[in-house]
Protein backbone atom coordinates (compact mmCIF):
# COMPACT_ATOMS: atom_id res chain seq x y z
CA UNK A 1 0.00 0.00 0.00
CA UNK A 2 3.00 2.30 0.83
CA UNK A 3 5.31 3.21 -2.09
CA UNK A 4 8.39 5.11 -0.23
CA UNK A 5 12.25 4.24 -0.99
CA UNK A 6 13.97 5.61 1.98
CA UNK A 7 17.75 5.53 1.53
CA UNK A 8 18.57 3.52 4.79
CA UNK A 9 16.62 1.51 7.16
CA UNK A 10 18.17 1.89 11.20
CA UNK A 11 16.92 -1.54 12.84
CA UNK A 12 17.81 -0.34 16.14
CA UNK A 13 17.87 -2.93 19.48
CA UNK A 14 18.16 0.29 21.70
CA UNK A 15 18.46 3.85 22.55
CA UNK A 16 22.32 3.81 21.82
CA UNK A 17 21.21 2.95 18.36
CA UNK A 18 18.54 5.12 18.01
CA UNK A 19 20.71 8.04 18.94
CA UNK A 20 22.94 6.84 16.10
CA UNK A 21 20.68 6.69 14.06
CA UNK A 22 19.63 10.36 14.81
CA UNK A 23 23.06 12.02 14.85
CA UNK A 24 23.84 10.22 11.24
CA UNK A 25 20.49 11.60 9.66
CA UNK A 26 21.55 15.56 11.42
CA UNK A 27 25.05 15.18 10.06
CA UNK A 28 24.11 13.98 6.88
CA UNK A 29 21.09 16.08 6.69
CA UNK A 30 18.42 13.03 5.82
CA UNK A 31 14.98 13.58 6.57
CA UNK A 32 14.02 11.08 9.41
CA UNK A 33 11.29 8.91 9.67
CA UNK A 34 10.28 6.90 12.80
CA UNK A 35 8.29 3.42 12.53
CA UNK A 36 6.79 1.32 15.56
CA UNK A 37 3.94 -1.00 14.37
CA UNK A 38 4.12 0.19 10.88
CA UNK A 39 0.55 0.49 10.74
CA UNK A 40 0.11 4.20 9.77
CA UNK A 41 -2.23 4.07 7.20
CA UNK A 42 -0.25 7.40 4.87
CA UNK A 43 2.79 5.74 5.76
CA UNK A 44 3.89 8.16 7.87
CA UNK A 45 6.41 5.51 9.23
CA UNK A 46 8.75 6.16 6.05
CA UNK A 47 10.11 8.49 3.70
CA UNK A 48 11.81 8.55 0.01
CA UNK A 49 15.14 8.70 0.18
CA UNK A 50 15.27 9.86 3.47
CA UNK A 51 16.69 7.64 6.76
CA UNK A 52 13.78 5.44 8.97
CA UNK A 53 14.53 4.31 12.68
CA UNK A 54 12.70 1.36 12.37
CA UNK A 55 12.03 0.57 16.38
CA UNK A 56 10.53 -2.95 15.55
CA UNK A 57 13.18 -5.07 17.38
CA UNK A 58 12.63 -3.46 20.39
CA UNK A 59 9.42 -4.51 21.45
CA UNK A 60 9.88 -5.75 25.42
CA UNK A 61 7.30 -5.37 27.71
CA UNK A 62 8.10 -5.69 31.55
CA UNK A 63 5.14 -5.65 33.59
CA UNK A 64 4.61 -4.78 37.30
CA UNK A 65 2.32 -6.53 39.16
CA UNK A 66 2.48 -4.77 42.49
CA UNK A 67 2.18 -1.09 41.11
CA UNK A 68 0.15 -2.89 38.10
CA UNK A 69 1.79 -0.55 35.40
CA UNK A 70 3.64 -1.43 32.22
CA UNK A 71 6.21 -0.25 30.13
CA UNK A 72 6.93 -0.82 26.34
CA UNK A 73 9.52 -0.61 24.44
CA UNK A 74 8.42 1.62 21.03
CA UNK A 75 8.22 -1.06 18.47
CA UNK A 76 5.88 -3.36 20.73
CA UNK A 77 2.54 -4.32 18.88
CA UNK A 78 -0.97 -4.52 20.88
CA UNK A 79 -0.73 -8.16 21.08
CA UNK A 80 2.73 -8.58 23.02
CA UNK A 81 1.48 -6.13 25.40
CA UNK A 82 -1.91 -8.02 25.73
CA UNK A 83 -0.38 -11.27 25.80
CA UNK A 84 2.08 -9.90 28.66
CA UNK A 85 -0.63 -8.15 30.82
CA UNK A 86 -3.06 -10.58 31.08
CA UNK A 87 -1.01 -13.14 32.69
CA UNK A 88 -1.29 -10.49 35.71
CA UNK A 89 -5.43 -9.94 35.12
CA UNK A 90 -4.13 -6.35 33.97
CA UNK A 91 -5.66 -4.64 30.23
CA UNK A 92 -5.04 -1.47 28.83
CA UNK A 93 -7.34 -0.25 26.62
CA UNK A 94 -5.45 0.04 23.08
CA UNK A 95 -6.64 -0.79 19.16
CA UNK A 96 -8.50 -3.98 18.11
CA UNK A 97 -5.88 -5.45 15.64
CA UNK A 98 -2.69 -6.89 17.43
CA UNK A 99 -0.06 -6.13 14.90
CA UNK A 100 -0.92 -2.28 15.33
CA UNK A 101 2.04 -0.83 17.45
CA UNK A 102 1.23 0.64 21.05
CA UNK A 103 3.44 3.90 20.08
CA UNK A 104 1.22 5.08 17.25
CA UNK A 105 -1.89 3.56 18.91
CA UNK A 106 -0.90 6.00 22.21
CA UNK A 107 -0.07 9.03 19.74
CA UNK A 108 -3.28 8.86 17.76
CA UNK A 109 -5.72 6.05 18.10
CA UNK A 110 -6.39 3.83 21.32
CA UNK A 111 -9.86 3.13 19.92
CA UNK A 112 -10.66 -0.41 20.89
CA UNK A 113 -12.64 -3.22 23.23
CA UNK A 114 -11.90 -1.16 26.51
CA UNK A 115 -13.45 2.10 25.01
CA UNK A 116 -17.17 3.30 25.96
C1 LIG B 1 -4.96 -2.91 10.21
C2 LIG B 1 -5.09 -1.70 11.12
C3 LIG B 1 -5.91 -1.78 12.23
C4 LIG B 1 -6.06 -0.68 13.08
N1 LIG B 1 -6.88 -0.80 14.17
C5 LIG B 1 -7.03 0.24 15.00
C6 LIG B 1 -7.88 0.13 16.16
O1 LIG B 1 -8.51 -0.89 16.40
N2 LIG B 1 -7.99 1.21 16.98
C7 LIG B 1 -7.30 2.38 16.74
O2 LIG B 1 -7.40 3.30 17.53
N3 LIG B 1 -6.50 2.51 15.65
C8 LIG B 1 -6.37 1.49 14.79
N4 LIG B 1 -5.57 1.63 13.68
C9 LIG B 1 -4.91 2.92 13.43
C10 LIG B 1 -3.61 2.97 14.23
O3 LIG B 1 -3.89 3.27 15.58
C11 LIG B 1 -2.72 4.08 13.72
O4 LIG B 1 -2.44 3.87 12.36
C12 LIG B 1 -1.42 4.12 14.52
O5 LIG B 1 -0.80 5.35 14.26
C13 LIG B 1 -0.51 2.95 14.17
O6 LIG B 1 0.59 2.94 15.02
P1 LIG B 1 1.90 2.09 14.63
O7 LIG B 1 2.92 2.29 15.72
O8 LIG B 1 1.53 0.70 14.24
O9 LIG B 1 2.29 2.82 13.27
P2 LIG B 1 3.56 3.59 12.74
O10 LIG B 1 3.25 3.80 11.30
O11 LIG B 1 4.83 2.87 13.08
O12 LIG B 1 3.53 4.96 13.54
C14 LIG B 1 2.44 5.87 13.44
C15 LIG B 1 2.97 7.32 13.47
O13 LIG B 1 3.60 7.57 14.73
C16 LIG B 1 4.97 7.90 14.52
N5 LIG B 1 5.76 7.24 15.57
C17 LIG B 1 5.79 5.91 15.88
N6 LIG B 1 6.59 5.68 16.91
C18 LIG B 1 7.10 6.88 17.27
C19 LIG B 1 8.01 7.28 18.29
N7 LIG B 1 8.56 6.40 19.15
N8 LIG B 1 8.31 8.59 18.38
C20 LIG B 1 7.76 9.49 17.53
N9 LIG B 1 6.90 9.17 16.55
C21 LIG B 1 6.57 7.87 16.42
C22 LIG B 1 5.33 7.39 13.14
O14 LIG B 1 6.38 8.13 12.55
C23 LIG B 1 4.02 7.60 12.39
O15 LIG B 1 3.87 8.92 11.96
C24 LIG B 1 -5.38 0.54 12.81
C25 LIG B 1 -4.56 0.62 11.68
C26 LIG B 1 -4.40 -0.49 10.84
C27 LIG B 1 -3.52 -0.38 9.63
Amino acid sequence: MIDKRPKVIARCTDAADVMAAVNYARENQLLLAIRGGGHNGPGLDSCDGGLVIDLSQMHSVPVDPVSRTVRVEPGCPAADLDHATHAFGLAVPLGIVGSTGVAGLTLGGGTGYLAR
